[in-house]
């Protein structure tokens, strides 16, 4: 992982309130990486961080915005994710309604372990990871070893 990281922002409807508040509050941070988002919350993150950087704003490339969660965007992120396109996880995600994507979020969930990577389910994990001095430097997550795996031998 580079100092610039790649962040993917996600937060499901009963959240996105408070991902819209933890972006104003850190969005200084966050213009110093690149953000991937889902579709809705992308366009909330993006229109937050406009009002709040203004000219600032460093352009178009500054956040990818994939399909929305439920058409398939939690999907496309863990594609991202097995390609080593994605640094960390902010996933604000509602333990307290059913979704009609609730498979996807549990394979964005699992993918996101066996890739090693920081994963924010919450909004004090994100702050504990968005103020971590790690953040601004290169870091490279130890990866299991999964060459027996790959090589086993099939009946
Ligand atoms: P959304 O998707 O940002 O497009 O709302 C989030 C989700 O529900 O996974």
């Amino acid at each position: 992982m580079d100092a610039i990281k790649r962040i993917a922002l996600v937060a499901h409807d009963n959240r996105k309130q408070h991902m819209v508040e933890w972006v104003e509050y850190n969005w200084g941070t966050l213009l110093k990486h690149r953000l991937v988002c889902t579709g809705t919350t992308g366009r909330l993150v993006e229109e937050t961080i406009r009002r709040k950087a203004g000219d600032d704003y460093p352009g178009d490339f500054f956040i990818r915005k994939l399909k929305s969660g439920p058409l398939g965007g939690d999907q496309q992120l863990g594609a991202l994710i097995a390609d080593g396109e994605i640094d960390a996880i902010i996933f604000f995600w509602d333990p307290m309604s059913p979704h009609p994507h609730d498979v996807d979020v549990k394979a964005l969930l699992r993918i996101s372990v066996l890739y090693n990577l920081p994963i924010a389910c919450n909004r004090s994990s994100a702050d504990f990871i968005i103020s971590s001095p790690l953040l601004a430097k290169p870091y490279e997550p130890v990866m299991t070893d999964y060459g027996a795996y790959i090589e086993r031998e099939l009946p």
